[in-house]
C-alpha cells in the first residue's frame, strides 16, 4: 500500500486506533471512531461493509438469471459481438439448449482477436468461449472473493440447487457491497425502482424491495418468501398478476400497471389514508 496515499493513510489510522483499544468488538469500534472523527465517515462505512460480506451470499447480491444477457452455443463469433454491443457487457455466458445449461462464457477480447480476420466470423462462439466458473446460490461472498482471486477470475455464474442458473456475480457486485453503487461506462441511466409522484403515490418497480418501500411509505410490508413487491403481489395472486389488478396491503392500494407473463415491471401505490409517507425521491432512488 502506498503509506503517502489515502490508503496509507486509513491503514495507519487504523493500526493506531485497534492498537491497546481491543477488538472485542471491532464493528463497535469503528463506529465510535467514525463518531469521534479518528475515522472518516466513508472510511467507517466501508470498513464496516467489509465485515459485513461475511454475512452475505451471492445470492443477495447477483444479477438475476432474468437480467443476464447470454447466448446460444451456436451463435456464430459475428452474432457475439453484436450481443455484446448491445448490452454493453465484456462477458456473456454462453447455454446449450436454454439458460439453465451454461457451458462456458465469451470474453469481448477474446472476440477481437476472432473479429480480426473474416473467415472466423462465422465460427461458432463454442470454439472460443471459455470455462465459466459455477457456485451455489449459498456460496459466501468474502470466500468467492477469494476465489476469483486464485482462479483470476472475474465472474461466477450461480446456480441454484436444481442446477439451474440462478444468476451471475462479478468481481464489480463484491465491490459495490464496499462502496456502493458503481455506474458503468456503459450503463444508462437507471429508472429509480420507487418514484415518489404526488404526495399519496409511487410509482415502483416490480424488483423494488419491501424494506426500501416500507421505509418510503412508512408501511410494513413483509414476507418470509419474497423480497419484491412484483414477488409479494404475485406470492398473494397465486400467480402473475395481470395489468390492472388491484391489491389493497395496509392502507395502501397497489395497481399493477405493467407485467408479462414472467414479471411483474411497473406498479402505482396510493395511499388510502390522507398522509402517507412522501419521502424524498432521493431517498429511494439507489435500490439496484
Ligand atoms: P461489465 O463491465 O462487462 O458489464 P462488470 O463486472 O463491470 O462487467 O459488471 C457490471 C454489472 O453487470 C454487474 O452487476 C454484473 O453482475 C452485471 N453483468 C456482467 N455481465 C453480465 C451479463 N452478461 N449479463 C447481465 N449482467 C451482467
Amino acid at each position: 500500500m502506498d503509506s503517502g496515499s489515502e490508503g496509507g493513510s486509513l491503514w495507519h489510522k487504523i493500526t493506531r486506533f485497534f492498537h491497546g483499544k481491543g477488538t472485542d468488538n471491532v464493528e463497535q469500534a469503528i463506529i465510535e471512531a467514525s463518531q469521534e472523527g479518528e475515522l472518516h465517515a466513508s472510511e467507517g462505512s466501508m470498513m464496516l461493509s467489509i465485515l459485513q460480506l461475511d454475512d452475505l451470499q451471492v445470492q443477495d447480491i447477483m444479477t438475476p438469471r432474468t437480467d443476464i444477457t447470454a447466448i446460444p452455443a451456436e451463435c456464430s463469433v459475428a452474432k457475439a459481438v453484436e450481443a455484446i454491443t448491445e448490452s454493453g457487457h465484456s462477458r456473456i455466458p454462453i447455454y446449450l439448449d436454454d439458460r439453465d445449461n451454461i457451458v462456458g462464457v465469451i470474453y469481448a477480447k477474446d472476440l477481437l482477436r476472432e473479429a480480426l480476420t473474416a473467415s472466423n466470423h462465422e465460427k461458432p462462439v463454442s470454439q472460443v468461449m471459455r470455462q465459466a466458473f459455477f457456485v451455489p446460490e449459498t456460496k459466501n461472498v468474502l470466500e468467492l472473493l477469494n476465489e476469483f482471486k486464485t482462479r483470476k477470475t472475474h465472474m461466477a455464474v450461480i446456480l441454484d440447487e436444481y442446477g439451474g442458473t440462478s444468476g451471475l456475480v462479478t468481481i464489480e457486485d463484491v465491490l459495490e457491497e464496499i462502496v456502493g453503487e458503481i455506474e458503468d461506462e456503459h450503463d444508462a441511466p437507471k429508472e429509480a425502482d420507487i418514484v415518489i409522484v404526488d404526495g399519496d403515490k409511487a410509482r415502483l418497480s416490480g424488483r423494488a424491495y419491501l424494506e426500501d418501500i416500507n421505509e418510503a411509505l412508512k408501511i410494513h410490508l413483509e414476507s418470509e418468501e419474497v423480497d419484491t413487491i412484483g414477488g409479494l403481489l404475485s406470492h398473494i395472486a397465486g400467480r402473475l398478476p395481470l395489468p390492472g389488478e388491484e391489491f389493497v396491503l395496509d392502507g395502501v392500494k397497489f395497481l399493477i400497471e405493467e407485467a408479462d407473463s414472467k414479471q411483474v415491471h411497473k406498479v402505482l401505490a396510493q395511499s388510502l389514508e390522507p398522509a402517507v409517507g412522501a419521502e424524498s425521491q432521493e431517498n429511494n432512488s439507489a435500490v439496484a
